[in-house]
């Protein structure tokens, strides 16, 4: 490492060190304050005062929820110089928090139990250790603060579309891990998390006595059927090398024990790691529900959302990762996971536009430990210092990685990726096609 490197480094490091106690208190008032997916605008505002007192350019949505932040050196060319972004979530959760501590939410019913609040302190800290080294940077740094990431058409899709990722080399983020203890990180090359889609399926028979269900369509015993039928067809139509998992969280229907309703609702989720396996569940959701439907004589509506696609951490970003990891907190330090998670994160959205990589923060301190989402949710607030200069550091490597490049990157294969996602994501669902025997015998 050059003698300007370390400088570099240490001029990080200090910068980090001296306001950890600041980016604690910055946690706190998140914690205090959360808001709802979609809802996020006074944390929005509050995100753009700092950002801006810190002399970032920041673009914030017109709807007031979610924005992007540049630093921008006076000499950079967009054309030729590097542009690498650090994500954080900013959405809270419906849960009323259980916590007892000075910093617990003021807002009934709503909780940063997913450790987002974490995330804005940790992203804002490293965007203020970067300002710190600005004029040593060989190119732009970006910020995003993203909103909605809970909810099932997730934020960064619309944070995209807003045009954070225009012009972007490559991206990081990072994501609290309450089972993983502080000073510690997980890390994983290719396929990280799941991707997802949403189904809700109402199945709509005729309703009657519970004496003589010959005389109904019993809509109960064929959202049965249905539920059995989904369940099977995961494990024959999907390569079991390839995990694909479906569950269903919701049946409801009927109001007494002695009437058959109208109707019956299935919700559920399908969780994919592949592309190939995300491209097959519409199809086989409808033929499987038509299917059973057709065989009991009842109707249905289906409506599939669709929710992101798995993430694919790009190997030589995880190794920047790795290696600053690794410098920091020591190899024995690095939690190497073994199995990609089957839950979603729509940072896989922004690897539509380039390359990036998640990784995992131990934030489990000596006390009991909660699940994220948990109403008990908390950190080792220790980890939040560790975040901001794992991340600082790691943002400063990839721009010397992405300066150093010998093919810059073409637009032409981003769209080519972009296009390919869109098209699945904007398919009309189209759920009224009466099925045809031939088909249903297929
Ligand atoms: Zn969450
Ligand atoms: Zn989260």
């Amino acid at each position: 490492m050059s003698k300007l490197n370390q400088d570099l480094v240490d001029d990080v490091e200090r910068t980090v060190r001296d306001n950890a106690d600041e980016l604690i208190s910055l946690r706190r008032y998140f914690h205090a304050h959360p808001e709802l997916s979609h809802q996020e605008s006074e944390t929005t505002a509050e995100l753009a005062e700092r950002l801006e007192k810190l002399g970032f350019d920041v673009h914030v949505r017109d709807e007031g929820t979610g924005l992007y932040a540049d630093l921008v050196p006076d000499d950079f060319d967009p054309n030729t110089d590097p542009t690498v972004a650090i994500r954080s979530d900013i959405d809270a959760l419906p849960i009323e928090e259980q916590n007892d501590v000075p910093y617990a939410s003021t807002r009934e019913g709503v909780m940063h139990a997913c450790g987002h609040d974490v995330h804005m302190a940790i992203v804002t800290g490293a965007g203020r250790a970067i300002d710190a080294i600005e004029d040593q940077l060989n190119g732009r740094l970006r910020l995003i603060f993203q909103h909605a990431e809970e909810a099932v058409t997730g934020g960064a899709r619309e944070m995209v579309a807003f045009g954070a990722m225009d012009g972007v080399d490559a991206i990081i983020g990072v994501h609290c891990d309450p089972e993983l203890e502080t000073g510690r990180i997980g890390i994983r090359e290719g396929a990280f998390t799941a991707g997802f889609e949403n189904f809700d399926i109402t199945i709509i028979g005729q309703g009657g006595h519970g004496a003589r269900p010959h005389q109904c369509i019993d809509p109960i015993y064929v959202a049965t059927q249905v539920a059995n039928a989904l369940y099977q067809a995961i494990g024959r139509n999907f390569d079991a090398r390839d995990p694909a998992v479906l569950s269903i969280g919701s049946i409801e229907g009927g109001d007494a024990p002695n009437a058959i309703p109208e109707t019956a609702e299935i919700q559920g989720t399908v969780r994919t790691m592949s592309e190939e396996h995300q491209q097959k569940i519409q199809p086989l959701l409808k033929r499987t529900v038509a299917g059973v439907c057709m065989a009991h004589d009842a109707k249905y509506e289906l409506d599939v959302q669709y929710g992101a696609p798995a993430i694919y951490n790009d190997p030589t970003i995880v190794e920047q990762i790795e290696q600053v990891g690794r410098d920091m907190l020591g190899e024995v330090n690095i939690e190497h996971i073994s199995l990609p998670s089957m839950g979603s994160e729509d940072f896989s959205m922004y690897l539509e536009s380039a390359p990036g990589a998640m990784f995992r923060l131990g934030t489990a301190g000596v006390g009991p430990r909660h699940r994220l989402h948990s109403p008990e949710f908390d950190i080792d607030e220790r980890a939040i210092s560790i975040g901001a200069y794992m991340l600082a550091r790691t943002a400063v490597r990839l721009v010397d990685l992405v300066d150093q490049r010998t093919e810059p990157r073409t637009e032409q294969a981003v769209e080519k990726t972009q296009a390919s996602h869109r098209e699945r994501r904007e398919q009309p669902f189209d759920d009224e096609t009466p099925v045809s025997v031939e088909e249903a015998e297929s």
